[in-house]
């Protein structure tokens, strides 16, 4: 039989298919293949986004099912070997088959790799929700927050909870207390904000809200909330100076606190929001 030139590799062979040689034509018609970009990933369990759904499994299983439906797998499977590397996969895959009918089968090697892009999943995202979903922050000046006061935070915490309970508002998930106050992290939103109102309104305070979108579901925005509570741990006695002049604290409530010019002798009533909007100095007790 008159043998024939690969018109890609130039080697004579006995025929072509679809005009090029066995080699060529398997070089160009591999067993499998990923064609695809990115696939969505959820960073926190590596779950997939796979035909509209969330997938899990094992790894080389999931990453096969990615191969079969975003690209091509043509014969058996032997082996795979995986390396997951959180956004992308490395695949090493053994396959028996053949690209062509008129190719007899053989064993051949690939290397693959699938990119993902991290997100996050339903499961995750729920879990996220409702354990992430506020942190109160009790922080203090110009005294640091010492066991005692600690102790009456914390107890007024409790009462509150114990008041609440039968309402559904979330619970406590975590209470870390440190050197500069205590962070009480809660299930709800709501519980928080009650919790930071409660303890505004029992001493002088300062309180706000920031709100921190940490991601979306069902189309909606998820955020982490976070409140902080000021608390002004001045003293009847304490001297403090503002607007250049020196003042004598006289009287403390969670509106104001009374001041007595040192100088003048005058009294004057001087707004919570002014200890965190205006300069107020700290002269010691
Ligand atoms: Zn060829
Ligand atoms: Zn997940």
């Amino acid at each position: 039989m008159a043998k024939v030139p690969c018109p890609s590799c130039g080697r004579l062979v006995d025929k072509l298919i679809e005009g090029l040689c066995e080699d060529c034509y398997i070089e160009r018609h591999p067993l499998v293949e990923y064609r695809e970009g990115e696939i969505l990933r959820c960073k926190y369990c590596g779950a997939v986004f796979l035909k509209g759904k969330w997938m899990r499994g094992r790894g080389d299983q999931v990453f096969l099912k990615i191969l079969s439906e975003k690209g091509k797998v043509v014969g058996k499977v032997e082996q795979i070997d995986a390396r997951d590397f959180t956004d992308y996969a490395e695949l090493f895959l053994t396959l028996h088959g053949s690209p062509h009918p008129e190719i007899p089968p053989r064993t051949l090697k690939y290397n693959i790799r699938i990119p993902f892009k991290l997100d996050i999943c339903n499961v995750c995202m729920e879990k996220l929700s409702k354990r992430e979903v506020a942190v109160l922050q009790i922080r203090a000046s110009p005294r640091p927050l010492d066991a005692e006061f600690k102790k009456k935070i914390l107890h007024i915490v409790e009462q509150e909870l114990l008041k609440l309970k039968s309402k559904k508002i979330g619970f406590v998930s975590s209470i870390k207390e440190a050197a500069s106050g205590i962070d009480i992290y809660t299930t709800s939103a709501n519980l928080a904000r009650h919790l930071a109102r409660v303890i505004h309104e029992t001493w002088p305070s300062y309180a706000m809200e920031t709100a921190k979108v940490v991601g979306i579901r069902d189309g909606k925005k998820v955020y982490h909330m976070t409140y902080l509570v000021r608390l002004f741990t001045y003293r009847v006695g304490d001297l403090i100076i503002v607007g250049g002049s020196e003042k004598v604290v006289t009287e403390l409530n969670n509106k104001y606190i009374g001041v007595r010019d040192v100088q003048s002798g005058g009294y004057e009533q001087i707004p919570i929001s002014d200890f965190v909007h205006k300069t107020v100095l700290y002269k010691g007790s």
